[in-house]
């Protein structure tokens, strides 16, 4: 990092001429090497923290690209196994992951039964402690790559995402990340009668508000949530819901701290992050299934800094802008339409900031949100250099 920031190297989807080494494939060998990968020690266990995807979701990391970092990593006489959690990587042979197609082991990131995990004491937001995957504590170097797309319950998931829950057990990711929003006051039970609490869950188009009569209890699901305040307007004159920023930023923050308890347990030159924008979608690798891409294609970014890679993945993504007829028609009548509001907040509403989790990141020291964007092998430098000719079939030939 220098006064102007962290160096954030970018290989654009984008080429100025059609060959090989004008293509996405050779931009992320460029951005590797200017990653130096030298600090990697031989012998190293490094580990190379996907989201392998669930069931039918093939929107992930294409192996081709997986394949040329565990290669890159085994140059340094280091030992890269491809991690995730244990649920993604026994089915992950359906999605085209396996050890010889990546070149490497493919190991669960918390064990067999998700219970390898080292606790980590922490206190925000009532969470005393979080359950840390095994085979990232014991790594000694961390790949961290990441296929960025929205996220439903902060509207964005990337570099930070990829370790603040993937990092963890489920126990840890559904039971904590998941409820950090209860923390927060958003019910009073003693100004809401049950007609009013049902009005209240038929006022709500995402289904996010739920009622128990029998225990007089009333949940709003904030993941799901998107803000559009109809619920509110429905509680008009009774006040007994809030929907508030902090109840979506808690999230975030708890997003912050889990990826600085992973990041705490590697030395600072040996972590290494990648973010591929490509197949941008509105919602997480996690729901196991394909999406329309909401986003243009835009490339891959790697840097050594985790807040600078975010940044600059969420500023690419906010010039880009969302693609008006990719929108799903479920999302499409909901979408926030004001200025300003980065594409990933349209969707999933403005008190989901993707911004938040990496002012949260940087106060937290895992980075600086300034940042020098160096594009690689750029079409404007491809398109003055020479054009291979005729070549359509590489070696080996068997024409
Ligand atoms: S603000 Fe959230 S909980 Fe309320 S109606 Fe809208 S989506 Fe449902």
């Amino acid at each position: 990092m220098n006064d102007s920031g962290s160096d954030v190297y970018f290989g654009s989807i984008q080429h100025g001429i059609p060959a090989r080494f004008a293509s996405l494939a050779a931009k992320v060998d460029e951005i590797v090497k200017l990653l130096d990968f030298s600090t990697i020690d031989k012998k190293d266990k490094v580990a190379i923290k996907m989201h392998l995807g669930f069931r039918d979701g093939y929107q992930t990391v294409p192996v081709f690209f997986v394949r040329r970092i565990v290669e890159a990593v085994k140059e340094q006489g280091a030992f890269p196994f491809v991690t995730d959690n244990p649920t993604s990587v026994y089915n992950a042979v359906y999605r085209g992951y396996t050890q010889e197609t990546c070149g490497c082991p493919i190991i669960p990131v918390s064990g067999v039964k998700d219970g390898y995990t080292y606790r980590k004491k922490t206190d925000t937001h009532g969470v005393k402690s979080m359950d840390l995957a095994g085979a990232l504590y014991d790594a000694d170097v961390l790949i961290d790559l990441t296929h960025v797309k929205g996220h439903n319950s902060c509207g964005y998931g990337g570099a930070i995402k990829n370790i603040a829950l993937g990092g963890y057990a489920a126990q840890t990711r559904w039971k904590k990340y998941h409820t950090v929003y209860k923390s927060i006051p958003y019910w009073h039970p003693d100004k809401c009668i049950p007609e009013h609490a049902k009005k209240l869950v038929e006022s709500c188009p995402l289904k996010c508000i739920s009622y128990d009569e029998k225990k007089h209890e009333l949940d709003i699901v904030f993941d799901r949530c998107n803000q559009c305040m109809e619920c509110m307007k429905a509680d008009k004159g009774v006040g007994c819901i809030e929907i508030r920023q902090e109840h979506f930023s808690a999230f975030q923050e708890l997003m912050a701290v889990g990826a600085k308890h992973v990041l705490d347990t590697f030395d600072k030159d040996k972590v290494f992050f990648i973010n591929f924008l490509i197949e941008i979608t509105a919602l997480c690798d996690c729901w196991g299934f394909g999406q329309p891409c909401v986003v243009h294609d835009i490339g891959v970014l790697g840097s050594r800094d985790i807040v600078a890679t975010e940044q600059a993945s969420l500023d690419l993504i906010a010039k880009q802008g969302l693609i008006e007829e990719m929108i799903p028609p479920y999302l499409k009548s909901l979408v926030f339409r004001q200025e300003g509001l980065h594409p990933f907040a349209q969707l999933h509403g403005p008190m989901k900031d993707p911004y938040i989790v990496v002012d949260y990141a940087q106060r937290l020291g895992l980075g600086t949100r300034q940042y020098n964007l160096i594009e690689v092998l750029s079409p404007d430098e491809t398109a003055k250099m020479e054009q291979p000719k005729g070549v359509s079939e590489g070696e080996p030939s068997f024409f």
